[in-house]
Order: C-alpha cells, then structure tokens, then sequence
C-alpha cells in the first residue's frame, strides 16, 4: 500500500465522519473476520429510561400474586429518592435514568434529591452512597443482587424476595437493579434502552463483508438476547453477565482461537478490550462515547451510527485494492 493511497482512504473515510488514527490502521484491516459490538451505548442508544419500581409490598404483589399493601406508594417512593442520590455521582445509563426519573417527581413536589456523600462506583456491580434522608443517613448501595450479597446486604441471597422479583422483571427483558438501605435489599428498579434505528441494518452490512458479529454486555442474558434478536445477532454469539475486567479477556479468547477482532464500543469499561483488538485487528470507538475509549481505540465513529464501522472495513478494503 502506498501512503498516498492510504492517505486517499482516511481524507474520504472523514468525510463521512470516521476518524483514523493513522492511514497504516487500514492496512491492518483487511484481515478483520470478527466483529465484537459492546451492547449498551453501542448497539442501543444508552439512553436508559426508567421502567418500574418495585418496593417491598409491591414485590411481594409481583412475586406472589397478592395484594400491594396501603402504603406501597410511599415504598416505591422511597426507593427511587435513595437510589437517585446515591447514583446522582456516577455517569452509567442506569444512574442517569433513575436520577432523571426522581428529578422529574422531585420538580413537581419543588424538592432537590437528597445530598450524598462518601459515593463509590465498582464498575459492573453498582454504587454505594451515605444519603441524608430528610436527617436521618443511611448507606444506601444499587446495584447488582451477587454484588450487595458481597457487601453483606440482608435479604439479597436469590431465594429472597427482592432478588427474586430481579430474577422475573430480567426474564421480561429488562435491565434490573436491586436498591438497599439500612443493609437490607427493599426494591427494584428497572429500566429499558433502545435499539438505535440503524444497528440491524448495520449487522447485515458487517455480515456482508464476511464478519461474524458477537454482542458482549455485562447486563444480563435474557436484556442481551432480545437486543440481539432486534439486530439480527445469533443467541449463541451473545457474550452477558461479563464483569469489566473480563471484557479483554473475552477479546483475548477470539484472538487465542485464530480470530482478527474488531471491537466497537464506547465506554470506559470498554477500552482495555479496544486496545487488545486494535494489537492483531481494529479498536472502534462511538464518537458519542467516554474519552477514555475514543483514546484506545484506532478509529472514532463520530456520529454514533454502527453502520459507519462497515463503511471504514469497507473503505479500507478498497483502498488495499485499488493500490495491490
Ligand atoms: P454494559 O456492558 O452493558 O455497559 P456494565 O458493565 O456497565 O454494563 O454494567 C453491568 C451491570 O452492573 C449492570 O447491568 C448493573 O446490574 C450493574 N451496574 C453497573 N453500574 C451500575 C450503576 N451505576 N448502578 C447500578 N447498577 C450498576
Ligand atoms: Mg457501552
């Protein structure tokens, strides 16, 4: 390839909004024949809005069949106002959804969530946070069940109540976190994110150019395979439930098996898989994503649209073309 033709390939691939690093990255993918795409933020908007909240009676009502006691209301409430100010600290889909949701209420009452303080964030689990409840602090954690059985939360075990009302609203397809205060599991929130109008056509594009698509989330299986059956994504090439620090690993595998990976993603628990498959294949990043992804990555897609990584292999492969 000579650099004039690979210069050629990236002043036209930037017309159409795709960012590369260095026109020697086209040359690496042509040999591309796997396609990882991380789910949420990627493949769907990560635009999370909130669907239900489950509090204790309402469990109870959701799992069992019976009748949600007088003051579920309250319940309910209580659980999005805890769970909006502990995740008021952290930028993950599910944090902007609840705290947008509590806002929206908290407006209409002419109330501001609940300060907080000593916020943590573990990545791929949930948050925790000491919330001043009207006086009263309380260690508030959202989050994943196994993660706030780890933390000693009560009535987080998978027979309990709460984690099982979990179990059901992920059967339905939704994403699912479990809210606890005072060290007890009392409810669950769950929210939904869109498919982006134009992933399914982008799969078939990728199809197309030979390359066998995978989905890699660390939401849960039942949310990861209907998004893949929207797309067009086979079930057995949904990778779910994966914890952050695994997403290399699952990069690593494809590669140890002969596989050329690209991997398209946008978050910050992305950017260690980008860089590993941008060593032996491509690193793409959503230009509507975390810097720190963009950063590891060889190209930017700049407006979000998953179809725009089949047009950068696609380029790439006419410019090694044209100048063989
Ligand atoms: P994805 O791969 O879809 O970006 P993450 O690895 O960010 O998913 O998160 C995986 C799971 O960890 C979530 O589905 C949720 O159960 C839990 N989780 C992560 N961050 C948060 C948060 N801020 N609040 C509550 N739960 C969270
Ligand atoms: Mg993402």
């Amino acid at each position: 390839a000579t650099p004039t033709a690979l210069l050629v390939g990236t002043g036209r691939a930037a017309q159409l909004g795709i960012l590369i690093k260095g026109p020697e990255i086209l040359e690496s993918t042509r040999q591309v024949d796997t396609i990882v795409l991380d789910k949420t933020g990627t493949v769907t908007e990560g635009r999370m809005v909130l669907g239900e909240v489950l509090a204790p009676s309402e469990v109870h009502r959701h799992v069992v069949g019976a009748a949600a006691d007088t003051g579920t209301d309250d319940l309910r409430a209580q659980a999005l106002w805890l769970a909006a100010a502990a995740e008021a600290g952290s930028e993950h889909p599910i944090a902007r959804a609840v705290v947008e949701a509590a806002q929206a209420g908290a407006q209409r009452v002419g109330a501001a969530l609940a300060p907080a303080t000593d916020f943590t964030n573990h990545a791929g689990r949930g948050v925790a946070a000491t919330v001043d409840d009207a006086g009263t602090s309380r260690r508030v954690l959202v989050g994943r069940p196994s993660w706030l059985a780890e933390q000693g939360v009560a009535g987080a075990g998978k027979d309990d109540e709460v984690v099982r009302a979990h179990r059901h609203a992920e059967r339905d397809g939704a994403t699912a976190v479990v809210v606890a205060w005072d060290g007890r599991a009392r409810g669950v929130l769950t929210v939904r994110d869109a498919v982006k109008p134009t992933s399914a056509q982008a799969i078939v594009q990728l199809e197309e150019l030979g390359l066998t698509p995978y989905l890699l989330t660390g939401d849960n299986r039942a949310a990861a395979e209907r998004v893949a059956g929207e797309v067009g994504i086979a079930a057995g090439h949904v990778i779910a439930e994966v914890l952050p620090e695994q997403k290399l690993q699952v990069v690593k595998d494809l590669q140890s098996r002969g596989k050329v990976v690209a991997m398209v993603g946008d978050g910050v628990n992305d950017a260690a898989a980008l860089a590993q498959a941008g060593q032996r294949g491509l690193g793409l990043a959503m230009g509507t994503g975390t810097d720190v992804a963009i950063e590891a990555s060889d190209i930017t897609l700049v407006r979000g649209d998953l179809r725009a990584a089949a047009t950068a292999i696609r380029i790439s492969r006419g410019t090694l073309r044209i100048i063989k």
